[in-house]
């Protein structure tokens, strides 16, 4: 029996671990014990993705939130290590870039754990962020890296990791399997849902931590929203800051985070996105909806290189003027990130 330890805390890690929690239960060879520590924890980033993606029930819930990176970051490196010694598993799995997976693979590591990591290789070169440092210093500890694309590979090749004592695959993306998996599921969410829209979200610490950045982007959604429909799912960080600023939404349409199954309904039906979240400027590509990504950077570089995403930054008219003039890629046929294989890759290595 291999028994592997998956670490999760934050919403998109709990939509990843669904698609790969599933393929687990496949194998009679694997058992899978589930930690969440707690960096979302609210109903509508939390327990609504484990009932109606059908996860696991955490084994252990950590509860670890609303502290800054540094206390976070070692709070959970002291819970997860007690856990582990605990424990024992063969493998410490972890997704992302966030800090509960920074400190899933560190803990496990000092311990000589084994630790995969999911959607590993991806970078935006800007060191400023938060999930750049996790996702570099993940996969410098990581023994099996499973990367979603070519080009996650090759970033790797450049820094060296073909000389590290590693293995990098190349796997597809588990979102695309997700994605596939839950359509058929989809539910209409409970509010007045626009015949045409754009959907949007805004989380981003680069631009909610920045009120010149949020005011650009809250600027030109409101001059779209003027004759096109705004949906925006509201992330409770960036809710906060424009509660405490007062900053003007216009006739955006403010909703209260959805589940998955709301947001594919949403991303279905929507006519654009516009998101500065890593997870959502896939699922454009995935639903076959053109997106205007509010960075400056991107991981996921080959939608751009492809015209399915533009990068417009947070400057207002850029946003408007990419919105109302660009011409995107019409044919989303391209087989970017696999067709929904990821997860039984990462299975059949994890097995070996
Ligand atoms: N998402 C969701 N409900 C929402 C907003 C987003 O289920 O109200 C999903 C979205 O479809 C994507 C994931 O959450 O699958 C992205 O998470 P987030 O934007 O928090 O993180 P990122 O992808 O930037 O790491």
């Amino acid at each position: 029996m291999i028994k592997i330890l998956t670490v999760i805390g934050a919403r998109p890690q709990f939509i990843k671990a669904a698609a790969l929690s599933r393929e687990f239960k496949k194998n009679a060879e694997i058992s899978e014990i589930i930690v969440h520590t707690g960096q979302h924890f609210d109903a509508n980033m939390s327990d609504i993705f484990f009932e109606q993606m059908d996860i696991p029930k955490p084994d252990y819930l950590l509860g670890i939130h609303g502290l800054n990176h540094g206390a976070m970051t070692g709070q959970m490196l002291e819970k997860i290590e007690e856990v582990l010694l605990i424990e024992k598993p063969d493998w410490v799995l972890v997704y992302g870039d966030t800090n509960s997976t920074l400190a899933g693979a560190l803990s496990a590591k000092k311990l000589h754990i084994k630790v995969a990591h999911v959607e590993a290789g991806l970078r935006s070169f800007n060191m400023q962020m938060p999930e750049e440092i996790n996702r570099i210093l993940t996969d410098r500890i990581s023994d099996i890296l499973f990367c979603p694309t070519q080009t996650a590979i090759d970033n790797l090749k450049k820094e060296g990791f073909e000389h590290f004592d590693n293995r990098m695959i190349l796997t597809g993306d588990v979102m695309q399997d997700a994605a596939l998996f839950y359509t058929s599921k989809m539910q209409k969410p409970a509010f007045d849902v626009p015949e045409k829209y754009v959907l949007a979200t805004i989380h981003r610490a680069e631009n909610t931590d920045d009120l010149k950045r949020l005011s650009g982007i809250l600027s030109a959604m409101r001059t779209i929203a003027e004759t096109t429909s705004v949906v925006l799912p509201i992330h409770p960080r960036t809710s906060s800051i424009i509660k405490k600023n007062e900053l003007d939404t216009g006739r955006i349409l403010l909703i209260e985070p959805v589940g998955y199954l709301e947001m594919v309904y949403l991303l279905e039906h929507c006519q654009m996105v516009m998101t500065d979240s890593g997870g959502l400027q896939k699922e454009a590509f995935f639903f076959s909806k053109p997106c205007i990504t509010l960075r400056d950077q991107t991981e996921w570089v080959e939608l751009c290189d492809h015209n399915f995403n533009v990068l417009t930054g947070t400057d207002s008219s850029k946003i408007i003027d990419t919105f109302r003039h660009h011409r995107f890629a019409e044919n989303f046929d391209l087989n970017l990130y696999g067709r929904g294989e990821a997860c039984r890759n990462i299975v059949n290595q994890l097995s070996k």
